[in-house]
């Protein structure tokens, strides 16, 4: 049988193991937290209950084939509802758009707030929808580092130079063609931020994200997003997986150019195979020192980070929802300052997630538990408790000011995640939501590869790798990397 090392148990490093350990693999999973998930991970306080990460649950079925792939009926351990809404949106005009979660709504209702007819915004859809089913089996779910993935994604490559898939242009300039209305660009364009990208600068094809959204749906999993870590994790160790916490790996060991093991407090573990969940950056810095640094892909911009309030509110806001944006009255500048000036606006966008909304036991009778996100630079030592506490202010103003309440007396409870602790948590260097950032049209090209070039038997999965971040991606990750290991 072979012996595999998993470094990470964030949600790429949970899903490998489940599929090594069906592929014949004796896997150990070495996590440096006490607790499995990394990014997908959960706070509690005062009686809250906050998902410390993701909150946006889509293609859940990603999740539910690792069931079925080791024989379990999914419904048995992970359950998961279709929200009837896909987002809140406010504008500082006084506008409140509910966007519907059911693509036959969305045209219609667009029509009937913004400026545009049903019948462009149909088009606009249909073309995401395209851009997703043309280059979803090519970037997403194969390696674009192998030969055998070269024919296709050729074919691909003339279609990208035809300009048919916008990757010439940006996302912002793809969505000003199709609209003339502001808030509807706006709108539109805040999809770059769901790998973290500026959307002045992302190429135009990513419009095609919003067809996960508004073609496909998001879902809400039963006992919220630490649900998906924790069904996971008790599926890796039904398939007999051992999960070893609180171990931080010290060291990858390299022999004959062969990865052999590892270092884990003082101690060699030898294996057949490695395969590191760890940020790529950290895994060469910190496990290969000694090893060549690919120093060009290590050098890639990063992602943008995030700055998350996590507040226990005194009420209830029926007309906030699981998902709610207040958006900023600048959004040029707002991502300027994110990535030119390294800071954050002062009138920034607010994401705010409630999943008390969906799960009542997150919060105590009479509150709601409030997930407040503000886009944020990574940290390059910046003042962050000086910038924590302006940013603190804008936001209750502008919540205050846009809902029409205040908000100062209201919050009775308040945990903090910021650029430098979500790096000092999971390693994600400088703070990264996604790993890199999509903010050239090679990107995608540019990810490491789910394998080392120069290290036999070393392999890699997670955000910081192809095909990119967040949980969808990172699942892909997991199958492209564990298809390359050969059978245990
Ligand atoms: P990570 O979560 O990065 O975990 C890596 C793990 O490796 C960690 O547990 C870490 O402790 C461990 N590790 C590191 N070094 C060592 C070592 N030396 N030894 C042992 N263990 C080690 N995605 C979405 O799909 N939807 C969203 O709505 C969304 N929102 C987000 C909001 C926030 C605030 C954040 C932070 C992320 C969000 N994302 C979202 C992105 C998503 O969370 C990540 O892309 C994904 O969870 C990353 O998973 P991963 O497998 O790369 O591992």
């Amino acid at each position: 049988m072979q012996e595999t090392i998993v470094i990470g148990a964030g949600i790429a490093g949970i899903a490998s193991s489940i599929r090594l350990a069906k592929k014949g693999h004796r896997v150990n999973v070495y996590e440096a937290n006490d607790y499995p998930g990394g990014k997908l991970s959960v706070i509690e306080q005062d009686g809250f209950r906050w998902d410390a990460g993701p909150s946006l649950f889509t293609l859940p079925h990603l999740v539910t084939e690792l069931f079925e792939l080791c024989g379990e009926d999914p419904k048995l351990h992970f359950q998961y509802d279709r929200h009837p809404t896909s987002c809140v949106y406010y504008w500082e005009d006084g506008t409140r758009y509910v966007l519907p979660g059911t693509r036959s709504e969305i045209a219609h209702s667009m029509a009937s707030t913004f400026r545009v007819s049903a019948d462009r915004v149909d088009r606009y859809l249909k073309k995401a929808k395209r851009k997703y089913e043309l280059t979803g089996p090519v970037f997403l779910e194969q390696s674009l580092h192998l030969r055998k993935s070269y024919t296709s994604w050729s074919t691909l490559k003339t279609l990208m130079q035809s300009g048919g898939l916008g990757i010439f242009s940006s996302l912002h300039k793809e969505n000003e063609r199709y609209f003339e209305d502001e808030r509807l660009v706006q709108l539109f364009d805040r999809y770059a931020t769901y790998n973290g990208s500026s959307p002045y600068r992302t190429p135009g094809i990513m419009s095609m994200i919003p067809h996960l959204e508004m073609g496909i749906g998001t879902f809400f999993p039963r006992g919220g997003m630490y649900a998906i870590t924790q069904s996971l994790v008790a599926l890796a160790k039904r398939q007999g997986v051992q999960f070893h916490f609180g171990q931080r790996v010290d060291r990858i060991d390299v022999k004959d150019g062969r990865a052999c093991g590892i270092l884990l407090n003082g101690e060699s573990i030898s294996a057949d195979f490695v395969l590191s969940n760890m940020d790529v950056f950290a895994t060469y810095r910190r496990l290969l020192a000694e090893q060549t640094q690919p120093e060009k892909i290590l050098q890639q911009e990063r992602s943008s980070s995030a700055l998350i309030f996590y507040w226990g509110v005194q009420g209830d806001f029926p007309k906030l929802d699981l998902h709610n944006i207040f958006f900023s009255g600048n959004y040029k500048e707002e991502f300027k300052t994110l990535f030119e000036h390294k800071s954050i606006y002062e009138d920034p966008t607010v994401y705010v997630n409630i999943s008390s909304k969906c799960q009542a036991g997150d919060a105590p009778e009479g509150h709601e538990n409030w997930f407040v996100m503000i886009n944020a630079p990574g940290d390059f030592g910046q003042d962050w408790e000086v910038l924590i506490d302006r940013v603190r202010e804008q936001v209750k103003d502008k919540l205050s000011r846009m809902m029409g309440v205040d908000l100062n007396d209201r919050i009775v409870s308040e945990a903090i995640l910021d650029p430098r602790t979500i790096e000092s948590r999971t390693q994600s260097h400088l703070g990264a939501l996604y790993g890199t950032a999509s903010n050239s049209r090679f990107a995608a090209f540019w990810r490491h590869a789910n394998f080392s070039k120069r290290i036999d038997n070393l392999y890699f999965c997670g955000g910081s790798v192809h095909p990119g971040g967040g949980i969808p991606l990172c699942l892909h990750s997991a199958a492209i990397a564990t298809k390359m290991i050969p059978e245990g």
